[in-house]
C-alpha cells in the first residue's frame, strides 16, 4: 500500500490497511517561524540544554521545516468512536512524530509536531493548526502537569509565519488565522483507537491487536511482560467483588486492568480540579492514562455539573463535566471489547477490568474530595450537600475550595459570622440561600472540630490540593489575543503561573480572578472540536 518515492509526497488520504503507521515527513510551509514559548521542565526531561532554544535554526526544526537529524518521522494509524459512534479510520491527521529520544535515565520520549502538514490520515482536512488552539494545547499540557495530573507534555510552540484558513463557527465565514505548531512529548501517543482500528478490520487484522499489545506491554508495561497466557482462568472470591480474576495467568488481562485503573484515577483527578476534556472519543484516550488531545477543553468556573466547553457536544452533553466518569467506563468497555475480540482476554476478564474501573474511580474520587475538604475521612452527605449548594448558587469551583481553608475549627463562632471567611466566593445571596450555607458550614465545622487537625496544618494540606490558579478559558484567550498581535509575553507569564498552581504567587493575584463579562462571548467560553 505504500506509495513509492519521497515520503514527503505520501500525504494522499486513504485507508491504510495492515499497518500501525505511515512514514511521512512534515510538509508545512514556513516563513520566518518564531519561537513563542518553551517549557524548561520538558527540556530537562529530554536533557536539552536551554541554549538550544536560542539556535537560529530552532524554529525551523520544531516547525518541521528542517529535519531533526537522526529522526524517523511517521504518522500513526488509529480509529475511534466519536460521540458514541464508530467512525472508522482517523489517525494522525496533523500530528507527525519526529522520532524518539532516550534520555540519560533511560526513558524513551516521543517528539511529535502537531500541525506540520498532511498525512495519509488527514481525510478532508489541511493537516495544519492555528496559533489559538496551539497556545491552548501548549498551556494546558503544562498546566495539567503543574497540577500533578498525568498528561502529554509540550516542549515548545512555534509560529509558521503563514496563515491558515478556518471556518468560524459563529458567523459561518471563513477566517485567516496565524498557523503554529506545538511539539508534544509523551512516552507514547498510543490510544484506545490504535487497537480498535485493527479489530474493526476483521479476522485477518486481529493478530495486529496482539502484536501492538505485545509492543505496548514490552515498552510501557514491562511489569506484565513475563506473564504467559495459561489455559484456564482461576477465580477467587473476596468481600469486595464477586468474581476476582486471577491476574497472574494472563498478561493481557493484567494489562487491561492496569489501563482501566489508570483511566479511572485520571478522570477522578479531572473531577477534582474541574477539568472538562470536551471530546472524550476513544481516539482521545491514552493507553498510558494521560490526558491527551487538548481541543475544546475547559475548567469549571461556576460549578455546573452539566458544563460542556464543546459546542459540538450540544445539546446531548455527552462529554459534560459530570458525565466524564461514565464515559471513561464506556471507553474502557470499547477497549476491552477489542482485546476480547482478538482473544487476548476473556469476557470475564473484560468485565473484571470494568469492575476495577468503578472501584478505582470511587476510591480516588472520594479520597480527592475528602482531601479538598481537609477532612480525615470521606463524608458522603457533607460533600453532596456542598456540591448541591455550589450548583444552586453557581459558586466558583476553584476559588471556593481555596477559600474553604480559611474556616477555623471553632464551634463558638456566632452564626452571623460563619460565612465571613467565604464572602469572596459566596456572592449575591438571598436569606434562604444564606441559611443553607450557614447550615452547611455549621456541619463542616463540627467535622473539623472532631478531626482534631490544627487549623494551620489543615490549611497547608488543603492548599496543596486546591489550586489557587487554574487555566481558565478567559486567561488563555487574553494570551491568545496578545500573541496574535505578536506579543508572546502573556503566554510565557501564564506558563510560569500555571507551573506552580498551588503556590500563592506574589503579584499574580489577577490570575486567580473570576472571568470578566467578555469571557462569556461565543468562542471564549464555548469552542468546537476541530481547529
Ligand atoms: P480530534 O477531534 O482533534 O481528536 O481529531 C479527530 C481526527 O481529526 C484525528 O484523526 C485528527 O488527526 C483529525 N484532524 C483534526 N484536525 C485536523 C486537521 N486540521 N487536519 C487534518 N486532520 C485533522
Ligand atoms: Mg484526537
Ligand atoms: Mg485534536
Amino acid at each position: 500500500r505504500d506509495l513509492p518515492g519521497d515520503p514527503r509526497s505520501d500525504t494522499i488520504p486513504r485507508e491504510v490497511l495492515h499497518a500501525f503507521y505511515s512514514k511521512v515527513s512534515p510538509s508545512v510551509k514556513v516563513e520566518n517561524p518564531e519561537l513563542v514559548v518553551w517549557s524548561e521542565s520538558v527540556a530537562e526531561l529530554l536533557d536539552l540544554d536551554p541554549k538550544e532554544f536560542e539556535r537560529p535554526d530552532f524554529p525551523l526544526i520544531f516547525s518541521g521545516a528542517a529535519p531533526l537529524v537522526g529522526g524517523l518521522s511517521y504518522a500513526q494509524c488509529y480509529g475511534g468512536h466519536q460521540f458514541g459512534v464508530w467512525a472508522g479510520q482517523l489517525g494522525d491527521g496533523r500530528a507527525i512524530t519526529l522520532g524518539e529520544i532516550v534520555n540519560p535515565k533511560g526513558e524513551r520520549w516521543e517528539l511529535q509536531l502537531k500541525g506540520a502538514g498532511k498525512t495519509p490520515y488527514s481525510r478532508f482536512a489541511d493537516g495544519l493548526a492555528v496559533l489559538r488552539s496551539s497556545i491552548r494545547e501548549f498551556l494546558c499540557s503544562e498546566a495539567m502537569h503543574g497540577l500533578g495530573i498525568p498528561t502529554t507534555r509540550a516542549l515548545c510552540l512555534v509560529t509558521t509565519g503563514k496563515n491558515v484558513t478556518r471556518d468560524m463557527f459563529y458567523d459561518g465565514n471563513p477566517k485567516e488565522e496565524p498557523g503554529a505548531i506545538v511539539c508534544r512529548v509523551a512516552q507514547s501517543f498510543l490510544r484506545f483507537g490504535s487497537f480498535q482500528i485493527h479489530a474493526s478490520r476483521g479476522k485477518e487484522d486481529l493478530e495486529l491487536v496482539r502484536v501492538l499489545g505485545d509492543y505496548t506491554i514490552r515498552h510501557h508495561f514491562p511489569q506484565f511482560e513475563n506473564m504467559s497466557k495459561s489455559e484456564g482462568l482461576s477465580f477467587k472470591v473476596d468481600q469486595e467483588s464477586s468474581s476476582v480474576v486471577d491476574l497472574t495467568s494472563n498478561k493481557y488481562a493484567a494489562w487491561s486492568v492496569e489501563i482501566a485503573e489508570r483511566t479511572a484515577s485520571l478522570i477522578a483527578s479531572w473531577q477534582g480540579v474541574g477539568f472538562t476534556h470536551g471530546v472524550l472519543n476513544t481516539d482521545n484516550m491514552s493507553i498510558l492514562g494521560l490526558t491527551i488531545d487538548y481541543g475544546p477543553f475547559g475548567f469549571l468556573d461556576a460549578f455546573d455539573p452539566s458544563f460542556t466547553p464543546n459546542t459540538t457536544d450540544l445539546p446531548g452533553r455527552r462529554y459534560c463535566f459530570a458525565n466524564q466518569p461514565d464515559i471513561g467506563l464506556w471507553n474502557i468497555a470499547q477497549f476491552t471489547t477489542t482485546l476480547a475480540a482478538a482473544k487476548l482476554i476473556s469476557t470475564e476478564e473484560a468485565n473484571y477490568a470494568m469492575e476495577r474501573y468503578g472501584i478505582r474511580f470511587m476510591d480516588e474520587y472520594q479520597s480527592i474530595m475528602t482531601r479538598k475538604l481537609g477532612l480525615p475521612k470521606y463524608n458522603k452527605q457533607l460533600i453532596s450537600k456542598l456540591l448541591n449548594n455550589m450548583a444552586v448558587d453557581k459558586v466558583d469551583y476553584t476559588n471556593f475550595f481555596r477559600c474553604l481553608s480559611n474556616i477555623k475549627a471553632d464551634p463558638g463562632i456566632p452564626e452571623k459570622e460563619l460565612l465571613v471567611p467565604l464572602k469572596s466566593v459566596l456572592l449575591d445571596m438571598g436569606k434562604e440561600r444564606k441559611d443553607a450555607w450557614i447550615s452547611w458550614v455549621q456541619t463542616y465545622i463540627e467535622e473539623l472540630v472532631a478531626s482534631g487537625i490544627p487549623d494551620e496544618q489543615r490549611k497547608a494540606a488543603m492548599n496543596s490540593v486546591n489550586p489557587r490558579y487554574i487555566l481558565r478559558n478567559y486567561l488563555c484567550q487574553s494570551a491568545i489575543d496578545a500573541a496574535e498581535q505578536g506579543d508572546y509575553s502573556e503566554v510565557r507569564r501564564l506558563l510560569k503561573v500555571m507551573e506552580h498552581p498551588y503556590d500563592d504567587q506574589e503579584g499574580m493575584e489577577k490570575y486567580a480572578r473570576l472571568p470578566p463579562a467578555w469571557a462569556y462571548r461565543p468562542g471564549v467560553c464555548m469552542l468546537s472540536c476541530s481547529s
